[in-house]
């Protein structure tokens, strides 16, 4: 991307070596997210130009010195939080909240300083570390973790970011799920991903909301118990009128402030919201303030689905491999990197799950 607001553009980049601490993973698959679409459009912000993709699983080739959780032939999930594995967060089991992760928002640039990335003396920056709409991506060793070799890569890099998010986000927030109710706003790869965990913790409700009918679908097939078309239906309405007074969990998906409020208005009294949808740079939202304190509710923020992802993301994925879990129905469309920008407007114009490029 070379700057905000135009499209993407093919290129054959210089990589560097892997230096200190750091592995070169050849690409096998990457998601498109709407985070990337965010940078593209300016609601977030990025040093250009940079090769975005922040969803991806591939193949080490390379590793520098002092790299020890790796190896060359390990398929690994590039994760866009980086972990030091040392620091309070890391050691209390919320490692996407590791102070690593301000270096990548806040240099495009990897953890050691500079980028690996150039074309004739121009640096090229990385988006979270990551940058995996690419052939190959040098990253921090602390931002890949070494997976199951059966895992497909397509899975492994979904889990990367909108499984682990919605997954997580329902196992870690909504720790006493079984046999209450859930409503999920957005029905997106990350809202989805949410219906998948609703329904393996038994949650007696699932209601899903989208204005994308093709995604309702899929959000029923996956076990959602009801479906709001929100572009004709009045969501809080609805959910009350469901719930018999409103759900015990909210999982707001979009980061709008209007879908977070109604969430929040959707709530029965000691109910809690949990925002996982990124908002536009300095956007705000208001609440009433009676609703929150009056009935005992709570808004609060997930990141990267508050979950322990060395411990984590493990786990789910020996789910998958047992069958517990329908990931490969969140897979949409495959593209090759000349079609990244079809991708993208795919994924915005009504993916059903992830559109994958595929290098
Ligand atoms: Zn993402
Ligand atoms: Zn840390």
């Amino acid at each position: 991307m070379h700057e905000t607001g135009s499209p993407l553009v093919l290129e054959e980049l210089d990589l560097d070596q892997p230096g200190h601490g750091e592995v070169r993973v050849r690409i096998e698959a990457a998601g498109v997210c709407h985070s990337d679409v965010h940078y593209m459009t300016g609601g977030l912000n990025a040093r250009t130009p940079i090769v975005l993709g922040h969803e991806g699983a591939g193949i080490v080739e390379e590793i520098g010195d002092g790299v020890t959780n790796v190896s060359p032939g390990d398929k690994v999930v590039l994760m866009w939080r980086p972990r030091c594995g040392t620091c309070e967060y890391c050691l209390t089991g919320t490692p996407a909240l590791c102070d690593l992760g301000k270096v990548h928002g806040q240099t495009n640039e990897l953890l050691r300083g500079g980028t690996r990335l150039s074309k004739d003396g121009v640096r090229y920056h990385h988006l979270m570390g990551d940058s995996v709409f690419a052939e190959r991506a040098v990253v921090s060793h602390e931002s890949v973790i070494a997976i199951d070799p059966e895992i497909p890569s397509e899975i492994a890099a979904i889990m990367g970011c909108a499984v682990i998010t919605g997954m997580g986000t329902v196992l870690n927030g909504m720790p006493d799920l079984t046999g209450k109710t859930v409503a999920i706003i957005g029905a997106g790869g990350v809202g989805l991903s949410a219906v998948i965990a609703a329904k393996l913790v038994g949650a007696a409700q699932i209601i899903v909301s989208d204005i994308v009918a093709s995604r309702l679908e899929k959000a029923r097939e996956l076990g959602a118990t009801h479906t709001i078309d929100s572009s004709s239906e009045d969501f809080t309405a609805r959910v009350l009128e469901l719930t018999d007074g409103g759900a015990h969990y909210v999982m707001e998906a979009i980061g709008r402030p209007a879908t977070i409020r109604a969430g929040f208005e959707a709530l029965r009294p000691g109910g809690t919201e949990i925002v996982v949808g990124l908002g536009a740079v300095g956007e705000e939202l208001s609440i009433p303030i009676n609703l929150l304190v009056q009935g005992d509710r709570k808004l609060v923020g997930a990141l990267y689905g508050s979950s322990n992802t060395p411990v984590q993301l493990p786990e789910l994925l020996r789910l998958y491999k047992a069958g517990r879990l329908p990931l490969d129905q969140l897979l949409d469309q495959r593209f090759p990197l000349s079609e990244a920008n079809a991708a993208i407007e795919h994924l915005r114009t009504g993916a059903v799950g992830r559109p994958i490029l595929v290098p």
